[in-house]
């Protein structure tokens, strides 16, 4: 195709299923993304003679490579890992590492694309990528999981590096993988830098950084609320997932006087009629992470609720905001239609592209508020670009500075997606606001740069 070609959205569509065969997930990511900026870019020629979207969609690199690791009945076991470095026009990539039996090319390929356009709209200088194995961590000793990550840092510090690509966690790798991938990577190459953000408060971490991504969705989803005159108090709230995100979000709405109805993992899912509070999230945050319990035993714990398993998932609850917050395509189209039937006004999604496309197209045409992760779970990342700043400065900020810097930031996507996403009538399509306002600023650093 020469410069300037027109070529619709299908074919195009086409085209990137036939250059990333079985790459499912990559193909959604970038379908869901293409059906709005086909329409921004109609009328604006210098975006597709330059082939923008078509560049976006394609890595800089994917790094594919070998993790050897002995286990403790000393069985050599072998994974694969990857690093995603999807593009770097605003900045160092940035985005975490997931371990998860469920990682393959396709999937992290569709994470390093959302976060290009997720780290654009935090307004930080930060590129897009995204890493990870199939390694499940699940039933590992802590000296396996010490052994995996020193492994995994082995071959991955020649690709990163504090102004090259900088890490995080995700999915499987919380504080204490940080801590063993970082203290690998000092080992090697001699160097305390910003190379991964959440890393421990003593040894360069950042305040809040644990809470960032679950608070930023819930202050997300406040600001949605508040821009139709409405608030978080006295409404009922489906979550799903009980990691990092879910906990945090759950926590949050409990703060600003909402009621948590469920949490879940990938067994099953909680419903507790009485409300989750603080008591019962903390002592699921330990359960989790530290018992490194199943979800299940929530029932036994705290009578009046149920656990319903087989993989179940909440969506069926009658709730008026729903955060799913587990992991992708959690959420389908059935399950768009019954929670609107049951009276679900918003979605804000904690977890990354957690509603399939069919449910992605009922929210949208339902009107209601719906938040895509790539704007209400910025928050996380855009914390750990305030760590990668005060690494450089080699300072810290207070709490209190930092828990105002995401608010800001929060309302400053949410400001982003009204510029894009808010049509005349005064309903906003937040999905489109967010791929949008992404969408331009990286595009516009990339006509600067010309044909690289
Ligand atoms: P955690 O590992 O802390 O928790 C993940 C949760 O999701 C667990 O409850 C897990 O259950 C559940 N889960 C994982 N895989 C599946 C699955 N296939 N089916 C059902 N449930 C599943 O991860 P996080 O909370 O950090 O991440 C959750 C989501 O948020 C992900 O999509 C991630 O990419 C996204 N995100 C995270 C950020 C962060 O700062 N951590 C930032 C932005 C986005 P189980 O214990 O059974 O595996």
């Amino acid at each position: 195709m020469g410069a300037g070609d027109h070529v619709d959205l299908n074919g195009f569509i086409a085209g990137v299923k036939r250059r990333n065969p079985g790459q499912d997930e990559f193909v959604q990511a970038v379908t869901e993304v293409a059906e709005d900026i086909f329409d921004f870019i109609g009328d604006k020629p210098k975006y597709h003679e330059a082939q923008i979207l078509r560049r976006i969609a394609e890595p800089d690199r994917v790094v594919s490579f070998r993790v050897c690791w002995e286990d403790d009945n000393n069985n050599i076991r072998v994974q694969r890992g990857w690093r995603v470095q999807n593009n770097n026009a605003i900045g160092p990539y940035k985005g975490g590492i997931r371990f998860h039996p469920s990682v393959t090319e396709s999937v992290l390929k569709f994470l390093a694309f959302e976060q290009t356009f997720k780290n654009a709209l935090t307004g930080l200088p930060m590129g897009g990528g995204k890493g990870g194995s199939n390694f499940n961590p699940k039933g590992k000793s802590v000296n396996e999981i010490m052994r995996f990550c020193q492994s995994f840092m082995t071959e991955l510090y020649r690709h990163i590096g504090a102004d090259v690509d900088v890490p995080a966690g995700d999915i499987g790798v919380g504080g204490r993988e940080i801590g063993f991938m970082f203290g690998q990577y000092k080992r090697i190459t001699n160097h305390f830098t910003g190379v991964l953000t959440g890393k421990g408060l003593e040894w360069g971490g950042s305040l809040i950084r644990t809470e960032a991504t679950g608070y930023g969705a819930v202050y997300f989803l406040q600001n949605m609320l508040k821009s139709k005159g409405m608030d978080v108090a006295g409404k009922t709230a489906a979550i799903s997932g009980s990691g990092n995100v879910a906990t945090h979000a759950a926590e949050k709405v409990v703060q600003l006087g909402g009621k948590v109805l469920t949490l879940s993992d990938s067994e099953g899912f909680i419903h507790d009629p009485d409300g989750i509070t603080q008591d019962k999230i903390d002592w699921v945050k330990t359960h989790k992470t530290h018992r490194r319990g199943r979800i299940s035993e929530y029932a036994t714990e705290f009578k009046g609720s149920t656990f319903h398993g087989g993989g179940a998932r909440p969506w069926g609850v009658p709730c008026d905001l729903a955060l799913p917050c587990a992991t992708q395509n959690e959420l389908n189209g059935a399950e768009a239609k019954l929670l609107l039937q049951n009276g679900c006004i918003a979605v804000a999604e904690g977890a990354n592209m957690p509603t399939d496309l069919d449910g992605v197209h009922i929210f949208k045409a339902a009107r209601i508020l719906y938040a895509p992760g790539k704007a209400s779970n910025a928050g996380g990342v855009a914390v750990s670009g305030l760590e990668m700043s005060q690494n450089s400065a080699r300072m810290s900020w207070k709490e209190e500075e930092l828990q105002a810097m995401l608010k800001d930031i929060m309302s400053g996507i949410h400001d982003r997606c009204l510029e894009y996403g808010r049509s005349a009538d005064g309903h906003t399509d937040y999905v489109k606001g967010a791929n949008i306002a992404g969408f331009k600023k990286v595009a516009d650093a990339m006509l600067a740069f010309g044909v690289v």
